[in-house]
Formats: structure tokens, sequence, C-alpha cells
């Protein structure tokens, strides 16, 4: 019941929350099947996730756009084979918009709680923006939406200005100035170049180093593009290639030896192609298996190292003081602004601490000990519930989006199953779900990810299990997770009786 004087909340069958490819690629399924009613919750003012919060210079997909796109909403106008992020976001505004999603958005509707209503059969869902009630409820907040700011002493007495690569204002005036960039990963190759073109000096903070293999980015000449218009089976052809082109890197991050050694032959050659100073190579040497981090693609970040202005810092920052940093090496950097590239909060999303389930079991207690799902979508204890791009659905050598698309086509299953059998709620057995998880760390034991020596964000630090990626190929996770079983779900009627 609304307190007295609060608006009742608004009701609807299902309720997203984010409007990132996730969020977006499920409305714009419900919108063209007529599945009933919806909402899409975001906090922001506009859709796109992490396409919209990332604009840091040099911002870019590393998976060719055709495949990192929705199959069901192809675009034949890519301008790149790697586009930039810009060009993502318009995709997602223009989807939202061509769809008809837009009426179906509440921006400015950051969720505060979310609570399993076990008689009302349905979630009571509070946001910034009102409350909402939804008899399902799909978490689409994506993996890379919450800053990780690493716990640095003294970070918050810098006398220059500390930003993360996520938030990067509209106007920075890097000319003049000394930065520190902190990280190697995805976000720091892309950034690189540009600072190192725009700033007085740039500092790299390298605790560990990446594997960098060529880019070689490739536009599309407005002939292609006309072409992949006029014929959209040319199209998709290009997409499949590009699935199983990507999908024969999985090997390697199995260690079936010879694909493996040839990515690090790859990544070696570029190393000694684009660096000739021995030292610098030797320090950008990485000291952990090929393919236990992300695989970076830069054709710019090496040749930026050795420009005049730009230093390796071959350690970790430890310590920050009013005008500089000092790194795990001992060496003070002075510098003017502290760009932090140090990731995201991936393997404990902030979100899992605000929604409450069966017994008013919190999620973020429910995974204690690392994110754990049934076919990586839902979870026992919270019924009618379903997370999308949260445990075990990410990857490291093929499209998200095809991860993404497959997790839509099992919710999609679960609201027929539930519409076709009557059925209010639908929450997976505990012994099924241990069983897909007994699975998944089976399968993580044998690959670089879990024992190729380095520590990364796919691993939950807690308790040393893969709880990010998926440990098999794109392909496998359709055919395996993508299914919905009815006889691995506890199914309730309406007024509590469980059906059999
Ligand atoms: P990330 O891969 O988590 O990298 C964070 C970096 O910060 C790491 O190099 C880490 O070092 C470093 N770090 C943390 N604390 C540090 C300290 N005190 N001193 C020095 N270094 C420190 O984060 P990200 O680069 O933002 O990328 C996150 C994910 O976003 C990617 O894996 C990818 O999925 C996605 N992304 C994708 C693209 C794309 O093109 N598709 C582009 C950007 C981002 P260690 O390596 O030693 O841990």
């Amino acid at each position: 019941m609304p307190v007295s004087g609060s608006p009742a909340p608004v009701e609807v069958d299902t309720l997203i929350v984010g409007a990132g490819f996730a969020g977006l690629g499920l409305a714009i399924r419900l919108q063209r099947e007529r599945r009933g009613s919806y909402l899409v919750l975001e906090r922001a003012n506009d859709v796109g996730g992490t396409w919209r919060d990332n604009v840091y210079p040099g911002v870019a997909c590393d998976i060719p756009s055709h495949l990192y796109s929705f199959s069901f909403r192809p675009n034949p106008d890519w301008s790149q084979f790697y586009s930039p992020g810009g060009e993502i976001l318009r995709y997602l505004q223009d989807a939202a918009r061509d769809e008809g999603i837009l009426p179906r958005l509440r921006f400015g509707a950051e969720l505060t709680e979310a609570r399993w209503d076990a008689d009302g059969e349905c979630w009571e869902v509070s946001t910034t923006a009102g409350a909402f009630r939804g008899r399902t409820l799909v978490v689409a907040t994506g993996r890379l939406s919450e800053k990780r700011v690493p716990d640095i002493e003294g970070l918050g007495t810098f006398g220059g200005g500390v930003l993360h690569s996520s938030e990067w204002p509209d106007e920075l005036e890097l000319a003049g100035r000394r930065v520190g960039l902190v990280g190697t990963g995805a976000s720091a190759v892309q950034l690189l170049p540009a600072l190192a073109e725009r700033a007085a000096g740039v500092v790299v903070f390298q605790r560990s180093a990446p594997y960098v293999v060529p880019r070689r980015n490739t536009m599309f000449s407005s002939a292609d593009r006309a072409a992949l218009a006029a014929d959209p089976e040319a199209a998709q052809a290009l997409r499949r290639t590009l699935f199983w082109e990507a999908e024969a890197g999985f090997t390697a991050r199995i260690r079936a030896t010879s694909p493996l050694s040839r990515l690090g032959a790859t990544a070696a050659d570029h190393l000694r192609a684009q660096v000739p100073d021995a030292r610098l190579r030797e320090a950008l040497t990485p000291d952990y298996e090929i393919g236990c981090k992300r695989v970076l693609l830069s054709d710019d970040y090496y040749p930026s190292l050795s420009r005049p202005g730009v230093e390796l810092e071959p350690s970790a920052v430890v310590r920050v003081d009013r005008s500089g940093v000092i790194a795990a090496s001992g060496h003070r950097h002075e510098l003017d602004l502290l760009i932090l590239a140090t990731g995201f909060t991936s393997t404990e999303p902030p979100i899992a601490g605000r929604v409450r389930g069966r017994d008013e079991l919190l999620l973020a207690d429910a995974w204690a000990g690392g994110m754990v799902a049934y076919n990586s979508t839902a979870v026992a204890g919270f019924p009618n519930l379903f997370v999308i791009d949260g445990p075990n659905a990410s990857l490291g050598h093929n499209s998200a989006v095809h991860m993404i698309e497959t997790q839509i086509g099992f919710v999609l299953e679960a609201l027929d199953h539930l519409s076709a059998t009557g059925a209010s709620t639908l929450e997976p057995t505990r012994t099924a779900q241990d069983a897909y998880v007994r699975e998944l760390d089976r399968r993580a034991a044998t690959t670089v990810w879990t024992s190729g020596g380095c520590r990364s964000w796919y691993v939950d630090e807690r308790s040393g299990r893969l709880t990010l990626l998926w440990p098999d190929t794109a392909s496998a996770f359709r055919e395996e997770a993508g299914r919905f079983e009815p006889g691995d779900f506890v199914r309730r009627l309406a007024g509590g009786g469980v059906a059999g």
C-alpha cells in the first residue's frame, strides 16, 4: 500500500534496470513482440550505458562493429571496422528512438531498493524518480558502470585534479600540464596517444604490462556501405564470418598450444617492431601468460610511449601527496593531473546491495563469495529476477552483444513459460544453480584466467573464482545457457501453491 500522500507505484509486467545494450536490447524485443507492459529505469539522462559514460579521447570498441551491434538491428553504415565510442552511442540512441522505446524510458530513475513482495508476488522498486511495481525485474546495469578507484594513500590530498577515465569532462585543458596515467588496461591504452600529443608530459604507471597486438583498423568507403545496405544478406554473412573468426581465438584461452603461442608471437613481434629501445621493451614485456587478462589491440600505444615527454613508470602508484605521486619503485613524480584508468567494480556490482529477494535475502549477501546464477541469468532465492551481463556472462574473445542477446532469449523464454503455464513466479532450484556453477568452476580450472599468473578483474578476489567470464565459447553459451529448462525451476501458482 502506498504511504498516504505518496503516489501509488506505477505497475508494469516487466521492469528493466539500465538502458545500455542489455536493457535496450530486451526493451526492443518486448516492444517488437508486444509482450506486455514494461518500463526501463535509467539513472542517467540518456541511453547508452558505458558508451554514454566513456567519452575520453580515443574511446572505441575493439570488437568489430558489424559484430558489436544487435543481430536484429544491423547497421550497414558503420564508418570503420572498429568504430569509435560516439558512433556506438549514436547507434543505441537511434535504436531507442526508431524502435519506439523512448516513451517507456524513465530517466533520472536510480534504483535505491528493490524488494520481492511475496504476498503480492511482484517486485517493489523504489527509485529517485518514484516507486514502481513489476511482476518481473531484469537487472541490466552492466559490468562497466561503476568506476573503481584504487585505495591509494593520500589520493584525496593531491593538489592537482584527479579524474576517472569514465568521467571525462566536456572540456579538459591538457596543454602545459604534466599528467599521470594510472593503469595499462583497454581504457589507458586507448587514452595515452591523445595525452601524449596534447599534454606537456605524461607518466604512465604500469603495475603490470599488458599484451598488445596490432589493431589495423580500416575505414568503410561509401561504396562498401552502400553495398551492405543494398544486400542485407551480405551484412549477415559478414557478421557470421566475424563471429566465427573471433570464436577461433578461444582456443588460446584454454591453452591449446599452437594458437596460444601464435598469439604470443604476434604480441612479441608487435613489441619488437614498435619499441626500438631494449630497456623500454623489457619493461613492457608481460610476466604472465598471454590471455590471462584482456589482450589489447593498438597500433599507437607503444609508439606513444617512445615519444619525448612520455615516461613509463613500471610500478604501481602507492602514495600521493599535494604535488606528486610516489610509485612502488620509490620514484616520485611531480604532476598536475592524475587520470585513473583503473577500471570498474565488475565482480562486486553495487546494485546487489539494493536488491532483496525471498525472506529479505540481500543479493550482495547471496553473492558474498562471488556472483553466481543459474545459466548466468537467474538467481536462487530471487523469484522472477533476471540478471543480464552479470555472473559468468562476459567474454575476452568475442562480442558481448552476442552474450547479451543469448540472455535476452533466455528471459523471453522464461516469460513465455510463465504465460503458458499461468504460474505467477519462477525461481531456479539451488540444486540446478549449484550444478551449473560447479561445471563452470571445472571448466575454468584449465583456463589461462585462473592459473595464468596474473591478477585480473575476471576473478573475484574474495574467492579466487572466475565469476565474470563464461569459460567457453560464445556459441557454447547460446547452446547451454541460452535455453530455458522448466525442470530446473520451482514454479508457484498465484496464491502460493507450488506447481508440479
Ligand atoms: P582494467 O582493465 O580493469 O584496467 C585497470 C588498470 O588499472 C590495470 O592496468 C591495473 O593494473 C591498473 N591499476 C589499478 N590500480 C593501480 C595502481 N594503484 N597503480 C597502477 N595501476 C593500477 O580497466 P579498463 O582499462 O577501464 O578496462 C575495463 C574493461 O572495459 C576492459 O577489460 C574491457 O572489457 C572494457 N573496455 C573495452 C574497450 C574496448 O575497446 N572494447 C575499451 C575500454 C574498456 P593491473 O593490470 O596490474 O591490475
